[in-house]
């Protein structure tokens, strides 16, 4: 917090549509008089005895501010680069990935009541990177579960489940086939539940959580669920098309020190720079970044004021179905505040 009272906020403004999804974010703010500065920063990958890295600039600021709001970075294909995202959530040990999904009230789904949430650990399992070839057409891919990690993510899924009132947390895994591996995770999320009395805790297989969810999302609207890196990845996805798919899904990657905000949809090249994209999932993540900046009643006047924008659904985006443009429809948002 600086001495006028604003908060610094890196932010990492992305390829393709993040510039104009970006600029929405960037006025409806100053509409809003919330408190924060943006320090913008360029996070192009350079190469640095032959590792992807992020320029020191960025990663400065980033550890300066502790919270960053980020758009979509084009992550190129078949040369040999390491996704970037990935490079973020290495640098700053962003351990936990939370991706809550809540219907949009005018935006038919086929289903009109989801309000789940989900904590994926964000740093081992399937996406440790250890591969390798066996012999000639074999090869083994290596998922890496420790206590510590496991530990870490859990202990943050319970707190989140008491700080957001859901108080609940389900543990979902597949321990009945990988009995080491997710076994520990298990085991870690049943011991720790007894430091958390005044949180329920039960688990439940990924298969069977897939089918019950799709088949009725409601019973998992006062649940946290949390569990290992890939079905976390999988899961979230799932529960995105549940509310109408990752154009509305924001997400929050967390970090012991540092936490970085960011949509789920990707940099849409196909639409960039045409004035087209829709903020929204943007916008629900920089109003994720407010509540963990504990800046909750504009956290609560900007959703409120999205929410009924695309409930009265005249100044929506063509992926909406509408014909706004981007700054058309934030310039709706604006006027709700
Ligand atoms: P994408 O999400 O960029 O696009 C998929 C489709 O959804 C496109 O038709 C696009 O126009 C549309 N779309 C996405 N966001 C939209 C928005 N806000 N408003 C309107 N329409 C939207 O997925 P992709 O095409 O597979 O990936 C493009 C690039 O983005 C790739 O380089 C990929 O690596 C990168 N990517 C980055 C992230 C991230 O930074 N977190 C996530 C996913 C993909």
């Amino acid at each position: 917090k600086h001495n006028d009272g604003k908060y610094a906020v890196t932010l990492i403004e992305g390829d393709g549509i993040g510039p104009e999804i970006s600029q929405s974010v960037k006025d409806i703010f100053s509409a809003a008089n919330v408190p924060i500065k943006w320090e913008s920063v360029d996070v192009t990958p350079q190469l640095k005895d032959g590792k992807t890295v992020i320029p020191d600039e960025a990663i400065a600021s980033v550890e300066r501010n502790y919270v960053a709001l980020k758009g979509p970075l084009a992550t190129p294909v078949g040369k040999g680069h390491v996704s970037l995202n990935l490079t973020l959530r290495r640098t700053f040990n962003l351990f936990a990935n939370v991706r809550p999904c809540k219907s949009i009230a005018g935006y038919k789904t086929p289903y009109d009541n989801v309000d789940t949430v989900l904590i994926r650990e964000n740093t081992e399992g399937e996406y440790s990177g250890i591969e390798h070839v066996v012999v000639d057409g074999v090869v083994q891919s290596i998922k890496l579960i420790t206590r510590d990690a496991s530990e870490r993510v859990l202990r943050f899924a319970y707190q989140y489940a008491m700080e957001s009132g859901r108080n609940k947390v389900r543990a979902v895994h597949k321990a009945t086939i990988m009995k080491m591996s997710d076994g520990l995770f298990l085991n870690t999320a049943r011991d720790l539940s007894k430091e958390y009395p005044s949180v329920e805790f039960d688990a439940e297989l990924l298969d069977n959580t897939c089918l019950k969810m799709v088949t009725d999302p409601v019973p998992y609207n006062d649940k946290v669920l949390v569990m290992p890196n890939l079905y976390g990845d999988i899961l979230s996805d799932m529960c995105a098309g549940l509310i109408g798919g990752l154009g509305l899904t924001p997400s929050g990657n967390i970090g012991d020190e540092c936490s970085i905000f960011e949509a789920v949809h990707g940099s849409a090249p196909d639409i960039a720079g045409k004035g087209l994209a829709n903020p929204t999932a943007l916008l629900l993540s920089s109003i994720m970044m407010l509540e963990h900046m504990g800046l909750r009643e504009h956290a609560a006047k900007i959703q409120n004021a999205i929410f009924s924008v695309l409930a009265e659904g005249k100044t929506i985006t063509g992926d909406l179905g509408g014909k706004a443009k981007t700054h058309e429809y934030a310039d709706a948002v604006i006027s709700r505040l």
